[in-house]
């Protein structure tokens, strides 16, 4: 059986990268997934390609701007309507404003946009999500544990600082670092965990965007002890263990998956 067999699981930013690589291994490892990302047009794409793969499970594609309460509630409505409940919830959407931000720099607009998406976007998240995991219905067959596992995408800058400073994003991901620790010990006697998961640099549309040159990407990898960028599976990989009854005794955490970066 799936490591997520029978569970229901949202992933938000789906359309792509980590979000996209982690629906498509949670559907693979059994899990019905709902992918919602603000590119609508992308993420039903992506949604009716895995289904093709994954027949033994419902996956669903909804629009959702993550910036926005009524979306994120909307999203998971949806999910518990189609799924019956919902036992995973990764708010993996953010965004990355591509330009070398500082104290001195950093445009207001620029800041309030960065905290919307990735901090605000990510505690409405949790909030709706925590709100239908606490109605999950009882699993008369024992097969799943009550409550649930909500993940929320950091980044290794969060720990680290970032070299080419992004003053909002390094703050916001800070920030869902905290938060994500407070929810996990207010909600861990109900069996809801909430963990973070840092990425470090990848290979995917956000960072490649920003390192736009062959330059800027060869002086980013001379500071990667691994000597490379990872990939977004990789990343998947670990968001899996953090959905799966594999971590059933892990919450709180900061999930570093970044090839050593932030330990250097
Ligand atoms: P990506 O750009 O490949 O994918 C991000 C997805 O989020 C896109 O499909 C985009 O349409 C969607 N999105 C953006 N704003 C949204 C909104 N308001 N509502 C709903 N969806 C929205 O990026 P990725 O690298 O897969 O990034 C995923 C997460 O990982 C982000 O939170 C990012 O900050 C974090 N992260 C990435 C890296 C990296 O190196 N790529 C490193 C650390 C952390």
């Amino acid at each position: 059986p799936g490591r997520l067999q029978y569970k229901a699981a949202l992933v938000t930013g789906a359309a792509s990268g980590i979000g996209l690589e982690s629906a498509i291994l949670f559907a693979l490892e059994g899990a019905n997934v709902l992918l919602v990302d603000i590119n609508e047009k992308a993420v039903e794409d992506a949604a009716v390609k895995l289904a093709k793969t994954t027949p033994n499970v419902k996956v669903l594609a909804t629009k959702a701007d993550v910036s926005k309460e009524a979306d994120i509630k909307a999203a998971v409505d949806k999910a518990v309507a189609e799924f019956g409940r919902l036992d995973v919830m990764f708010n993996n959407a953010g965004i990355m404003h591509p330009a070398d931000d500082n104290a001195l720099n950093t445009e207001e607009r620029i800041w309030d946009m960065t905290m919307q998406v990735n901090l605000k976007g990510v505690w409405w998240g949790c909030k709706y999500a925590i709100l239908a995991m606490r109605s999950n219905p009882v699993d008369e067959a024992k097969v799943l544990h009550t409550g649930g596992s909500i993940i929320n995408t950091a980044s290794f800058v969060a720990i680290m600082g970032a070299a080419t400073p992004q003053l909002a994003y390094t703050a916001s991901k800070g920030a869902v670092l905290a938060m994500t620790r407070e929810l996990a010990m207010v909600h861990a006697r109900e069996g809801i965990r909430l963990n973070s998961i840092c990425p470090g640099p990848l290979k995917t549309p956000l960072l490649m965007d920003f390192l736009n040159t062959p330059e800027k990407r060869d002086r980013r990898l001379v500071h990667l002890p691994m000597g490379r960028f990872g990939e977004a599976v990789e990343l998947a990989k670990g968001a899996l263990f953090l959905a799966s009854d594999e971590s059933s005794y892990v919450t709180g955490t900061d999930f570093k998956v970044d090839g050593g970066l932030s330990s250097c």
